[in-house]
């Protein structure tokens, strides 16, 4: 029987919109539309409603899409709409592009508790975001943080992407730079994917090799753990204690609701994801693709979520979980990581190194 405390207390809420597209972007996004967001806000509040069984829920993270790309009115309807559910927040997030965080905005998320914004920078290079077709100026990002700070939400998340093209190791140095000069709390550098149907791929533009990534990794690394952030997750370094709370859950392996377009959510053993089909989603009609999680799944994510951060795995905890001892299961592979400098085993934990982090999969593949 579901209980209380076994229910989610961490949801995440999908707005799909975006005033324009970026040409390597493969979210669950669309052109926003004032009439498409109307009705798509009724769908969404209908699934908060009949989904969502815990009012006393302790992250929210609303993500896209850009959910700042809503008018002002519709921004405070959705704000409006999650308030019940944010009594117990302990933190907040919402999702912003430069260009659309008006102050005006900033006001309602003050007004409305959001605690925590994660903002979309790319590149601080302005010839590098224009030929991408991102519609923000490193000025843009600059004004954002000051106007966030001067109204009180001082727990801001900057993104970058790694591998654009045409950008040298010399410019990736001089975007942390950059970055480190508006002092974040938390920073995001995800390694560029090229997938099939963006017009990255259309113009054939190569995904970076793992050889540029690891190097590219390296240079982030060094400059960011030298002004006091740490790698605490494979893309994600933040000032220790300011680590996104809400993305741990997804890495502590911890259920979770998933609302709107696309998204998805972990509750009891089922992980779900909704319907991307936006005609079918505003017609109430969100066909959900389901995965039951037996014991051996629950095992294998995890090892693969757990290993993700340096927080690392607790042996003793999965053992009690699982009956598998891992040490003992894999003694010579977790020895040989350990020596070659992939892994720490300490405590009872098993940690990524740097190292270790770039090659998770075959880390995992090899513990299971
Ligand atoms: S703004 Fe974000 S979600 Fe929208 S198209 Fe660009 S990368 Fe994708």
């Amino acid at each position: 029987m579901r209980t209380k405390t076994n229910l989610p207390n961490a949801l995440y809420i999908h707005i799909p919109f975006c005033e324009s597209l970026c040409d390597y972007c493969d979210f669950i996004k669309l052109q926003y539309f004032h009439s498409f967001a109307e009705k798509y806000l009724v769908a969404l509040k209908k699934e908060l409603d009949e989904r969502v069984n815990n009012k006393e829920i302790r992250t929210i993270y609303i993500g896209g899409g850009t959910p700042t790309s809503l008018d002002n009115k519709q921004f405070e309807t959705l704000l409006k709409m999650v308030e019940p559910y944010s009594e117990k927040i302990e933190e907040y997030t919402i999702e912003a592009n430069p260009e659309s965080l008006s102050l005006s905005k900033i006001k309602l998320l003050k007004k409305y508790g959001v605690n925590r914004v994660s903002i979309g920078v790319e590149s601080t290079n302005d010839q590098i975001l224009k030929s991408i077709n991102r519609k923000h100026t490193f000025s843009d990002v600059k004004k954002v943080v000051n106007d966030l700070r001067d109204n009180g939400i001082n727990n801001i998340n900057l993104d970058l992407i790694i591998g654009l093209p045409n950008v040298s190791f010399n410019m990736l140095e001089e975007d942390i730079k950059n970055i480190l000069s508006l002092k974040p709390n938390h920073v995001s550098c995800y390694s560029l994917t090229v997938h099939e149907h963006t017009v990255f791929y259309i113009n054939k533009i190569s995904e970076p090799d793992e050889e540029f990534a690891y190097q590219a990794y390296k240079v982030i690394d060094d400059l960011l753990e030298k002004h006091g952030y740490s790698h605490y997750e494979v893309s994600n370094w933040a000032i220790p204690g300011q680590e996104s709370k809400h993305n741990l859950v997804y890495w502590n392996n911890q259920r979770y609701y998933g609302i709107g377009l696309g998204a998805s959510g972990y509750i009891d053993n089922i992980r779900y994801k909704n319907s991307t089909s936006f005609k079918e989603y505003i017609s109430f009609k969100n066909e959900t693709e389901e995965e039951i999680v037996n014991l051996e799944d629950e095992k294998d994510y995890e090892l693969m979520l757990k290993l993700r951060t340096k927080f690392g795995l607790n042996m003793v905890e999965y053992k009690n979980k699982f009956d598998v001892d891992l040490y003992k299961a894999h003694k010579q592979v977790i020895d040989d990581y350990v020596t070659q400098g992939y892994l720490i085993n300490k405590n009872n934990y098993l940690i990524p190194t740097f190292k270790g982090m770039m090659i998770l999969d075959k880390i995992y593949l090899d513990l299971q």
